[in-house]
């Protein structure tokens, strides 16, 4: 269990199992936002390369290099990350830490493997990994991650091999959660993965905080109950719970864009099962509103549109939400 360990990505893990056994280069690049898996994967790349006999699943566990690797007692791997008391690693550790100790041979393992977060490399930083990078003695490997590849320096990119992520599926990103036992219906979980933009770290992140759980079904009353509210409950009660929660408007949007998405499922499909409570809320609501036509749904999305728009040009918050209501309101009364 080396690279199967890591949920989904099987393109990128091929890559890393062969290029562990046959390199093409010396120096290689995965960059992803945070939440990817970009330090998991690193690892059991360096693994893999530091092992003797690796496969197609990577490292092969038991051999010297593995051992020692797994009880973190080898010298032959080096990790650059975040510096404790400064914003980025100091060019002195660079050269130090990267650039001599490059050329201090090996020790038990087949390469000597650096990994370097370039999150905390400047510019001049990166410079000094110039020399190191383009001509890497034969049993040193530099595995550099970094959250976006604006911060690096053509150069470096120019003299390292790109291994990329893919999409995480839905299916994959459900799996990781199950794994950490993380506790909700599938349908929360489900949304949650939606939310993350099927980002498993985000996705852990978000499930593993109350409160997300707790606003999305806040967010699906207020959003139902829009069908029954007077005018008065609008501009009161179900303003002043949008004005508490303005700091999450956005991810309140997303939900309610989820939200009406699957009434048009259940509109269109009145037969689909629902299984989880938030699912018999948008079910029951449909089957209580027949009169709600697919047309009727997307005009109350494009309301959700329309505010999102007007708040990215300042207008009146309050305003802006009690023109959304109504809007929303008056499809769902039809
Ligand atoms: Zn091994």
């Amino acid at each position: 269990m080396a690279l199967t360990s890591l949920a989904g990505q099987k393109n990128l893990k091929s890559l890393i199992a062969s290029e562990a056994v046959s390199r093409h280069s010396g120096a290689y690049l995965l960059a992803g936002e945070d939440g990817k898996g970009k330090h998991s994967f690193a690892s059991e790349f360096a693994k893999a390369l530091m092992c003797e006999n690796p496969g197609t699943d990577g490292a092969c566990g038991k051999c010297r290099p593995c051992h020692y690797y797994d009880a973190l007692t080898t010298p032959d791997i080096v990790r650059i990350d975040k510096p404790d008391d400064t914003k980025n690693v100091k060019v002195s550790d660079i050269r130090e830490r990267i650039v001599a100790e490059s050329s201090v041979k090996r020790q038990f393992s087949r390469n000597k493997v650096f990994i370097i977060n370039l999150d905390y490399v400047s510019v001049e930083g990166q410079n000094a990994l110039l020399k190191s990078i383009e001509e890497p003695l034969s049993d040193v490997v530099y595995i550099m991650i970094a959250s976006g590849t604006d911060r690096i320096l053509a150069t470096v990119r120019s003299r390292v091999m790109e291994l990329k992520f893919d999409r995480y599926t839905e299916d994959e990103v459900m799996n990781i959660l199950k794994s950490k036992n993380i506790e909700g219906d599938d349908e929360t979980l489900r949304m949650i993965c939606a939310m993350s933009s099927y980002n498993p770290g985000r996705a852990v992140m978000m499930s593993a905080d109350d409160f997300f759980i707790g606003l999305n079904r806040d967010v699906t009353d207020f959003t139902l109950r829009l069908a029954d509210d007077s005018l008065t409950d609008i501009l009161c009660t179900e303003n002043t719970f949008l004005a508490d929660n303005k700091q999450n408007v956005d991810l309140i949007l997303e939900i309610m864009i989820k939200i009406f998405g699957d009434m048009t499922k259940y509109i269109v499909y009145p037969d689909l099962p629902s299984k989880t409570e938030y699912a018999k809320k948008i079910h029951k609501f449909t089957v209580r509103h027949r009169q709600l036509s697919r047309s009727g749904i997307d005009r109350c999305v494009t309301a959700l549109i329309d505010f999102k728009k007007s708040l990215e040009v300042n207008s009146n918050f309050d305003g802006a939400c009690c023109a959304m209501m109504l809007k929303i309101s008056k499809e769902l009364k039809k």
